[in-house]
């Protein structure tokens, strides 16, 4: 559509459906034709996307975008539901273009969105998230150029490097242009919608890419190595209560937080022989072989070597259908570890 409905401005994402029934591309006119290309609502219960979207239409309401903008609104039915991905969706931020599912209509819609937008050269390219909030908000990016690091840096100073899960949209969108991932926090913080307005509106304003990367010292650049899973078998608590993996009540404050060797994240059966599991989350390099993180003995989980977590969860249904969450080591713009 080139135009957005006259109520879209002020819908919010559980009612859209009525004003948008299907995932829809907007291209908006700007000043500048190479677009800006932004996605919101991939996932339908992480809105800080949709109501940045909204009001930075409202504040241009009556002038003219300063760039062109592709505007994709992804998961309206799962919006309605409340919900990140319907059960019987593929989750659409794992169905772009080097998915690993790519039999599927999502697929099929995120492989004709991409073809279509490629078709457009984009500018560079945003997609806006929220996480559960005991983080701060950072960008992600999957390619250490110039351009990515400078647009992840115009969002905040902490940038995460990461190649896997694939089917990710900036993971698609970085063979096309300088693209990027911003984790908001909490969904329904007024800060968080602030902070992406302020995003976008100085994505838009940018009229070019400087040639060097930003100083080292201006961003704290770290790299996924690790992602945490948990068997399928094994029963989960969050809260104290018996179960084959017990975790600590506190793991999601731990997120960001430089961990030493020896912390604890909880305690398994033993008996059970069950522990978490630990895979490498990185695609290539002499690094290929994942470290042993955790130790199990006598029942308590723990650290092995000095770690920074991301994403650790209380919530045990995002634990089962995704991870646990990451482990992270600082790494320099080339992508080398730092030791801590
Ligand atoms: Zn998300």
């Amino acid at each position: 559509m080139d135009a957005v409905p006259k109520d879209f401005l002020d819908v919010p994402a559980q009612e859209l459906i009525t004003v948008l029934p299907l995932p829809t591309l907007f291209d908006l006119p700007g000043r500048d034709p190479a677009p800006l290309f932004v996605s919101v609502l991939l996932h339908g219960n992480e809105d800080t996307g949709l109501l940045a979207a909204q009001e930075v239409l409202r504040r241009y309401r009556d002038r003219e975008l300063p760039r062109r903008m592709l505007l994709f609104v992804g998961n309206v039915a799962a919006a309605a539901a409340g919900v990140r991905t319907l059960e019987t969706q593929l989750d659409y931020n794992r169905a772009w273009p080097g998915t690993l599912q790519p039999a599927t209509p999502e697929a099929d819609l995120m492989r004709r969105l991409y073809d279509n937008v490629a078709t457009q050269r984009p500018f560079a390219s945003i997609d806006i998230h929220n996480n559960t909030g005991l983080s701060p908000h950072y960008g992600c990016l999957n390619r250490l150029a110039a351009a990515d690091l400078h647009l992840a840096r115009l969002f905040s100073r902490t940038v995460v490097y990461f190649e896997k899960p694939l089917g990710v949209q900036s993971i698609a969108m970085a063979r096309l242009c300088p693209a990027v991932t911003v984790e908001c926090g909490a969904v329904g913080a007024h800060s968080a919608t602030a902070h992406a307005v302020e995003f976008v509106e100085a994505c838009l304003a940018l009229s070019h890419f400087p040639e060097h990367a930003p100083q080292a010292t201006d961003v704290d650049l770290l790299r996924t190595f690790a992602v945490v899973k948990v068997p399928p078998e094994a029963s989960i608590s969050v809260d104290g209560s018996d179960a084959d993996i017990q975790l600590r009540t506190d793991i999601d404050h731990l997120n960001f937080s430089p961990l030493a060797a020896g912390t604890s994240f909880g305690s398994v059966n033993e008996q059970n022989g069950i522990t978490l599991q630990v895979e490498a989350n990185i695609d290539r390099g002499a690094d290929g072989t994942v470290a042993e993180y955790f130790s199990h003995d006598g029942g308590d989980i723990r650290l092995i070597e000095p770690a920074i977590p991301a994403m650790l969860t209380r919530v045990i249904n995002a634990i089962r259908l995704d991870c646990l969450g990451y482990l992270m080591h600082r790494i320099d713009m080339t992508g080398r570890r730092i030791e801590d």
